[in-house]
C-alpha cells in the first residue's frame, strides 16, 4: 500500500468504527474542554509529525469528544444526520478538492450543482425557472436571497445599491414576524438595514405570523419594502401562513423571503404541503440540507424567483473571471469565491433517497414527534406546549408541590439531568417567556424504539428531578 492508500483506508476504519457505536455511545460529549486539550494540544512541532499517528489521535480525541448528533437520538437544536451514501459523497468531494466556484475550474461540480438544483426545485414543488445556490447554511442562504432582494426593491425605484451603496438610498421598509430566526436579524444587519430599524408583526400562540396584522402594517405603505416570513419555527415547527401573506405582499409591491430552514421540507409530503401552501408564489426561499435532507455540513440552499436579479446583485467583473458560454457558473449565485462542492452530496442524498425516501423520511420524523408528545404528555408535570405539526415538540415542565424552585430552574434542572444520562441530548429554548425543552427530530435514523427509550429517559430525569424536592 502507498502512504496515502494507508492513510485514507486508516481514516475509513476510523470512520467505520465511529459510526457503528454512535447507537450505543452516550449521546453528549463525554469528556470535557480541558480533557480534549490534553488529547490534542502541544507545542506546533518544528518538523511534521507522523500522518498515521496524526490520523489515530484526531479519531480517538473524536470518540470521546464529539456529541452523537451523527446518532438516532439526539435532538437538540434542529440538527441532521447525515446519510451513508452523503458522508461517502462528501469524501469524494474532499479527494477531488475541486474549486465549485467556476464551471471551468470543475464541470463536475458545476454539472452536479446544476442536477441537484433541478431535482430540489421538483421535489419542492417549485418552478423550473427559479435560480439556486449552494451555501454554507441556512444562515448564508438567507444573506444570499436578502442581498438579492435589497438589490432588486431599490432597483425598482431607480437605486443601483451595488455602485452607489445604502447612504442616501431610498429607504427600504422591512417586515418581520415578532419571532422570526435570529439569522434573519444577522443578515438583515450584515445588509446594512439595521437589526432594530425594523417592522415586527404579531404572531399566533403557535408563532405563526398573523396575516391581518401584516396587512394593517402594510396598509397604505409605498416605496421599497421586503416581508419575511417562515415556514418551520424553531421552537413549535408552525408555519406562516404564506397563502394569506403572499397576496397582502405583493399588493404592497413588497418582496416577500421565506425561511424554511427545515420547514421547506414539508413540501416533499402529500401529507404536509399543505403547511407551506403558497410558497410558490414568493420570491425567495432559504433552506438547509444538513437538517432535514441529512447531508454532512455544512450545506443551505437559496431559491430565488428572480433569476437575473440573483446574478446581477452577487456578480462582481473581475479579470481572471472565465465564463464558459452555455453552462452554469456555480458562484454566480453564492456569495463565496472558492468553495467545495457541496452540491455533490446533496445530489448522492437525492438520489439514493427518490422522492419516496425523502417524502418517507419527513414524515417518519413527523410521526416520531407525535409519538414523542404522546408518550411525555402523559406524565402530569408535562405540558405539551405546541401542536405537533411538524418534527418539533415543545414541553413546558411544573414542578412538583411544595418544590421551591420556579418552573425555570426545574426545567432546567430535569435538562442537565438528561444530558448528564446520556440516552438522548436535548436543550432548552424561551417560550413566552418562559424556559422550556425543545425536541427537534430530523435524523435520518431515528426509529419509534429510540422515541420510547427517549421518552422513558426523559421522564426518569424528570421523577429524579421531583424526587429532590
Ligand atoms: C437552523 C435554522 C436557521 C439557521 O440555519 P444554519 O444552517 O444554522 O445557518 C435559520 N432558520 C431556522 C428556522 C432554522 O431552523
Amino acid at each position: 500500500m502507498t502512504a496515502r492508500s494507508e492513510l485514507l483506508t486508516r481514516a475509513a476504519r476510523h470512520a467505520e468504527r465511529y459510526l457503528d457505536t454512535i447507537h450505543e455511545r452516550s449521546v453528549g460529549a463525554m469528556v470535557s474542554g480541558d480533557e480534549l486539550r490534553r488529547l490534542l494540544r502541544r507545542p506546533l512541532a518544528e518538523d511534521g509529525e507522523d500522518n498515521g499517528q496524526i490520523v489515530d489521535d484526531l479519531a480517538q480525541a473524536g470518540q470521546v469528544g464529539t456529541t452523537a448528533s451523527q446518532g438516532p437520538r439526539y435532538f437538540g437544536f434542529v440538527t441532521g444526520g447525515s446519510l451513508p451514501v452523503a458522508t461517502a459523497a462528501d469524501w469524494l468531494v474532499s479527494a477531488w478538492d475541486q474549486n465549485a466556484q467556476m464551471y471551468v475550474m470543475s464541470p463536475l461540480a458545476a454539472v452536479v450543482e446544476e442536477i441537484a438544483a433541478g431535482w430540489l426545485k421538483d421535489l419542492l414543488g417549485l418552478p423550473a425557472t427559479w435560480s439556486v445556490g449552494f451555501v454554507t447554511g441556512a444562515q448564508m442562504a438567507s444573506f444570499t436571497a436578502l442581498v438579492t432582494a435589497r438589490h432588486q426593491v431599490l432597483r425598482d425605484v431607480g437605486w443601483d445599491v451595488e455602485r452607489d451603496g445604502l447612504f442616501g438610498a431610498p429607504s427600504v421598509d422591512v417586515v418581520v414576524s415578532d419571532v422570526a430566526h435570529r439569522t434573519i436579524f444577522t443578515a438583515l444587519r450584515m445588509l446594512g438595514f439595521g437589526g432594530e430599524r425594523l417592522r415586527r408583526i404579531e404572531t399566533d400562540g403557535q408563532g405563526r405570523m398573523r396575516a391581518d396584522r401584516l396587512e394593517e402594517a402594510l396598509q397604505g405603505g409605498s416605496g421599497p419594502c421586503i416581508v419575511c416570513a417562515q415556514v418551520g419555527n424553531v421552537n413549535t415547527g408552525s408555519a406562516d401562513p404564506l397563502a394569506d401573506i403572499v397576496p397582502i405582499a405583493r399588493r404592497r409591491g413588497a418582496w416577500v423571503h421565506v425561511d424554511g430552514a427545515f420547514g421547506l421540507w414539508a413540501a416533499a409530503s402529500p401529507s404536509l404541503r399543505h403547511l407551506v401552501a403558497g410558497i410558490q408564489g414568493v420570491d425567495s426561499i432559504a433552506t438547509d440540507g444538513h437538517k432535514w435532507l441529512n447531508v454532512p455540513y455544512d450545506s443551505g440552499i437559496v431559491f430565488t424567483a428572480h433569476p437575473e436579479a440573483h446574478e446581477r446583485a452577487l456578480t462582481m467583473q473581475a479579470h481572471y473571471i472565465q465564463r464558459t458560454p452555455g453552462e452554469r457558473d456555480p458562484r454566480a449565485f453564492t456569495p463565496d469565491e472558492s468553495r467545495r462542492a457541496r452540491g455533490v452530496p446533496v445530489y448522492a442524498a437525492l438520489r439514493a433517497l427518490g422522492r419516496r425516501g425523502v417524502r418517507e423520511l419527513v414524515e417518519r420524523c413527523c410521526s416520531d414527534a407525535r409519538r414523542m408528545a404522546d408518550a411525555l404528555r402523559r406524565h402530569p408535570q408535562v405540558r405539551v406546549l405546541n401542536e405537533v405539526v411538524m418534527n418539533q415538540v415543545l414541553v413546558g415542565l411544573v414542578p412538583p408541590a411544595g418544590d421551591p424552585r420556579d418552573q425555570d430552574a426545574f426545567t432546567q434542572d430535569v435538562v442537565a439531568r438528561i444530558q448528564a444520562d446520556g440516552t438522548c441530548w436535548l436543550g432548552t429554548t424561551q417560550w413566552q417567556g418562559r424556559c422550556a425543552i425543545r425536541i427537534s427530530i430530523c435524523n435520518w435514523s431515528t426509529t419509534e424504539e429510540d422515541i420510547d427509550r427517549s421518552a422513558a429517559a426523559i421522564l426518569a430525569a424528570v421523577d429524579r428531578a421531583s424526587a429532590k424536592a
